[in-house]
């Protein structure tokens, strides 16, 4: 379905981004509190029509800002809480007692899903290449 999000990830995906769409139009939205089931189910309907409308080939792009942008070149977001970090795995081990692998099983992420950022990784590397490291040194 997505780049990183398999099938079996969706359903969770969509019930997550409607409950924080949801919350989101209730605190900031001026969203009446009576119509927020109705606007649960439609949003849920539109997330979900979107995603099988799409010519096969495309499904990447519906990854929607938020699937995209959980991987950009200077943060990662936490699925779980949907904060951003340079790398996950410290804050998933404390925050959500989770182990990379479990993260990735949990929402249905590929083997590959970056748990560190790019630029958090090209940066560890040259210290690590810096402080002599690799070099076959005892
Ligand atoms: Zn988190």
């Amino acid at each position: 379905m997505f780049n990183y999000l398999r099938n079996a990830g969706f359903d969770k995906f969509v019930a997550e981004c409607v409950r924080r769409i949801s919350a989101a139009s209730l605190q900031y939205g001026g969203l009446d509190p009576r119509h927020v089931s109705s606007f649960a189910v439609e949003v849920e309907g539109i997330m979900t029509s979107c995603a099988s409308n799409l010519p096969s080939g495309t499904n990447h792009l519906t990854t929607n800002v938020t699937c995209a942008e959980s991987v950009g070149r200077e943060y990662l977001i936490c699925f779980q809480c949907g904060k951003s970090f340079k790398t996950l795995k410290r804050h998933l081990r404390e925050k959500h007692n989770m182990t990379p692998a479990q993260y990735r099983r949990r929402w249905g992420l590929q083997a590959d899903y970056p748990i560190v950022t790019e630029s958090y990784s090209r940066k560890r590397s040259r210290i690590a290449k810096e402080v002599g490291l690799g070099k076959g040194r005892k």
